[in-house]
C-alpha cells in the first residue's frame, strides 16, 4: 500500500511518508502522508568526483586510462530539505530521447521520420529507477547509469515525479522535441538538460619523404579547422595524435612518397595504439605532391593526400588540403563521391573551397559507426 502524497498540479513536488504500527497488527505498516517537500533539480554528475556536467557533453570511449569511469554517468536527484527522523521520499526516474542536438542544421534524422528517439546506443540503469531519500542519505540522490553502447549524437535526459503514474505519463514534447510533457497533468515535469553523446576522432598525422627533385614542402596535413568544422556538427571532437616517435625523425616517414597502393606496407610503422584503446583512430598521411589529377585516397583507416593538383589550383592554400583531408576521412566512413556534385564536401568532381559539409544523411552515418571502416 502506498499513499504517498503526491501534488498533481505541481508535477515537482516530492512526497514524503514514513511508517507506523496499525493496532495489534505489529507486523503491518502504513504509510503516513508527512509533508510536501520540493524537488528542486535533476543534475548529471561525473561518477569519478561528483562534479557537475555543465558542457552537457560526455565522452563515453576508452581513453588509455581510466577506462570504467568514462562510460559511466550519474543522474542526480536533489530536493530542498533533509527528510525527518524516520521520514523518507522517493521519487521515479524516466529516461527520454530528445531530438539531436550537435546542431539544428544537420536537420531530422531520416530514418525515424519526427520522432525524437535518433538514440543508436544505449544508456541502462536510469529509466524506472526509483530514488530514496531518509534523513541520512541528505537531499541528494543518485543512480549511476552506464553506456552500454553509445554513438556521437545520441543524447539523453531524465524527468521524475515522485507519482510513479505520472513519471511514466511523463515524454518527449512533440512541439518542441528537446524538451519534455506530462501527459497526466499537463505541467511541464522536472527535467535534467540534455546530456550528449561525443567522440574523439584520434588523427595520427605523418608525412611521406620528398619525392626525387620536388621543389614543394612535404609536411603533416592540416586537421585544425575545416576538419574540426566539418566533425563537430556530428558531435564528434578530432583530436591529433602525437608519434612517438616524431614522424619527422628518420626512418619514420612514409616512404616511398610516390607509391600509394598497398596499405599494408605502411602499416608497420603506424605510431598510434589500437583502435581498441582510444575507439576511433584514423592515420593521415600528407605529402602536397604526388600525381597529376590525384586529391588524396583512403584505405583502413589510413588517408593519403597528394597534393599535386591541389597545389596547382591553390598554391600555398592549407584550406584546400584540410578541404581534402575532410573528404577523405569521409571515404574512411563509407561515404561515397557525390556525382554529379551536391552540396557536401563528398562532391566528386567539386569545385576546392566551395563544399566543406557533410549532409544530415552523411552524418547519420558517420555517426552510426564504431570505427572508420
Ligand atoms: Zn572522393
Amino acid at each position: 500500500m502506498d499513499n504517498t502524497r503526491t501534488n498533481p498540479s505541481a508535477g515537482d513536488y516530492l512526497g514524503m511518508k514514513a511508517t507506523a504500527a496499525l493496532g495489534n497488527k505489529s507486523t503491518q505498516s502504513k504509510p503516513i502522508d508527512v509533508g510536501i517537500y520540493t524537488l528542486t533539480g535533476l543534475a548529471w554528475n561525473q561518477v569519478t568526483n561528483g562534479a557537475a556536467i555543465t558542457s552537457g557533453k560526455i565522452y563515453p570511449e576508452k581513453p588509455n586510462s581510466s577506462a570504467a569511469a568514462q562510460k559511466d554517468v550519474n543522474a542526480v536527484a536533489s530536493i530542498d530539505r533533509l527528510p525527518s527522523a524516520g521520514m523518507k521520499g522517493t521519487v521515479h526516474l524516466k529516461l527520454l530521447d530528445p531530438m539531436n542536438q550537435c546542431n539544428a542544421s544537420i536537420g531530422t534524422p531520416t530514418n525515424v521520420g519526427t520522432a525524437p528517439n535518433d538514440n543508436n546506443g544505449s544508456l541502462s540503469n536510469i529509466d524506472g529507477k526509483t530514488l530514496k531519500f531518509t534523513q541520512g542519505s541528505g537531499i541528494n540522490a543518485w543512480v549511476k547509469g552506464t553506456f552500454a553502447t553509445a554513438h556521437p549524437g545520441d543524447n539523453y535526459l531524465f524527468a521524475a515525479h515522485p507519482h510513479s503514474g505520472i513519471a511514466s505519463g511523463i515524454t518527449i514534447d512533440t512541439t518542441n522535441p528537446t524538451t519534455v510533457a506530462d501527459v497526466v497533468t499537463g505541467k511541464k515535469p522536472t527535467a535534467s538538460s540534455i546530456l550528449e553523446v561525443w567522440r574523439t576522432l584520434w588523427a595520427e598525422l605523418d608525412q611521406m619523404t620528398l619525392p626525387p627533385n620536388n621543389k614543394l614542402h612535404a609536411g603533416e596535413p592540416p586537421i585544425s579547422g575545416i576538419v574540426q568544422n566539418g566533425f563537430n556538427v556530428a558531435c564528434i571532437s578530432v583530436k591529433k595524435f602525437t608519434p612517438n616517435p616524431k614522424p619527422e625523425t628518420p626512418g619514420d616517414e612514409i616512404r616511398p612518397a610516390w607509391s600509394s597502393t598497398v596499405a599494408s606496407k605502411y602499416s608497420a610503422i603506424r605510431d598510434s595504439p589500437s583502435p581498441t584503446n582510444d575507439f576511433w583512430t584514423i592515420q593521415i598521411i600528407g605529402s602536397f605532391r604526388h600525381v597529376d589529377g590525384a586529391y588524396g585516397t583512403y584505405a583502413a583507416n589510413m588517408i593519403f593526400i597528394y597534393g599535386w593538383e591541389i597545389e596547382n589550383d591553390y598554391p600555398g592554400s592549407v584550406a584546400a588540403r584540410e578541404e581534402t583531408v575532410l573528404h577523405e576521412i569521409g571515404h574512411g566512413f563509407t561515404l561515397l563521391d557525390s556525382s554529379p556534385p551536391d552540396n557536401t564536401v563528398m562532391s566528386s568532381p567539386a569545385p576546392l573551397l566551395l563544399y566543406q559539409h557533410f549532409s544530415p544523411q552523411q552524418i547519420r552515418i558517420i555517426q552510426a559507426q564504431s570505427m572508420p571502416q
